[in-house]
């Protein structure tokens, strides 16, 4: 373990979205409160009055998609019942004074991502998760396809009630709206004006970065070198194409993301023959995470090229990626009221741990 014994506080800027910031505080005070410890996951393969699970199709709205298609499917979608947004449109924008808002038209659809109905990620085998992240990637193809108006697709996936998640049935959701939303906007704009400046994606150069275990810091205003850091520390775990990261900036103590080698901007673009890889990185990063914080409870999300006319030509900067954030602690005032996000694991330290659990 690289862990200090000197507990860290200093506030990390994130690269990619530099008006976001984390202090990075490992003394005890600045510990949020602790999670809900996870309740025994329900590990149940088949519940009869459960709606997602296999043979009970018909309590649930019609299926949008299977993979295979048919009772025998692995993979299945539907129209979320309670849908986020939906298809009225109320005829125009609404504004009041400051206030403004748009037609909350798009679509919400919900993926059992598995007909077994209490399977978490890691146990699923790796040509199922290949199949899921294919699904993903149909779903997202066909819901762009379906409305011009649609400028971006979020799949996501809340796992445990710490998380969010309503339903104990393992799925995803994918909602598609017409607005891009501020996170993956700010990510946009700024690996935007980063290109325009460097000539090249700020992801694939934290990539490099991080793959070449050294970076220098100087000083801003001296220009010496203040401390080389072993940014080599960071990378979880890489294979052939894919690389998962433990970001210096996380918000969230076991916070990991997935990105392809490759520069790649769109999650459309994900090659068939990619896809074993990357289900295999997701599976032992899924794995780690459940070794290390016992019982993963997380959201993860899909962030990916938005598809709207002021973002062509976004192709060369943006650099699609997996967000994978397991909830181990609840935000107090202090960081809804700073937006500062408060994270009391050293992202070194959790790395160290994350790469030490002994996998197949
Ligand atoms: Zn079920
Ligand atoms: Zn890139
Ligand atoms: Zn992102």
């Amino acid at each position: 373990m690289s862990s200090e014994a000197k507990p860290i506080r200093e506030i990390r800027i994130n690269p990619v979205v530099p008006a976001e910031a984390v202090l990075v505080a490992t003394a005890r005070a600045m510990r949020p409160r602790e999670a809900e410890q996870p309740a025994e996951r329900d590990t149940r393969t088949h519940v009869e009055s459960c709606p997602f699970c296999r043979g009970n199709e018909e309590r649930t709205p019609p299926t949008v998609a299977a993979w295979p298609e048919g009772p025998e499917w692995e993979v299945r979608v539907v129209e979320n019942l309670f849908p986020v947004l939906g298809t009225d449109d109320r005829g125009g924008p609404l504004v009041l004074g400051l206030q403004q808002a748009i037609d909350g038209y798009g679509r919400h659809e919900v993926m059992i991502d598995h007909h077994h109905h209490g399977v978490a990620l890691h146990e699923m085998s790796a040509t199922h998760l290949a199949l899921l992240l294919t699904a993903y990637r149909e779903r997202m193809r066909a819901l762009y396809a379906s409305d011009p108006r649609l400028r971006y697709v979020l799949a996501f996936k809340n796992f445990g009630k710490a998380a969010g998640a309503s339903i104990g049935h393992t799925h995803s959701q994918l909602i598609a709206m017409p607005v891009v939303p501020q996170n993956v906007q700010d990510e946009f704009a700024h690996a935007r004006s980063y290109h325009a400046r460097h000539g090249h994606c700020i992801f694939c150069s934290l990539i490099d970065e991080a793959l070449t275990y050294e970076a220098t810091i100087y000083d801003r205003d001296s220009g010496e070198v203040r401390r080389r850091i072993d940014v080599g520390q960071y990378v979880i775990e890489r294979n052939e194409r894919f690389v998962a990261i433990k970001p210096f900036a996380s918000r969230f103590e076991w916070e990991v993301h997935i990105l392809p080698l490759a520069h790649q901007a769109d999650y459309l673009d994900l090659a068939d023959d990619a896809l074993p890889d990357l289900a295999d990185l997701l599976r032992r990063t899924m794995h780690r995470l459940d070794a290390v914080i016992g019982g993963a409870q997380y959201n993860y999300f899909l962030h990916s090229l938005p598809h709207c006319a002021e973002c062509a030509g976004g192709e060369a900067s943006y650099h699609w990626h997996l967000e994978i954030c397991p909830r181990t602690s609840i935000p107090t005032g202090f960081e809804l009221g700073s937006g500062l996000f408060v994270n009391t694991v050293s992202p070194e330290e959790a790395a160290a741990r994350l790469r030490a659990v002994v996998l197949d």
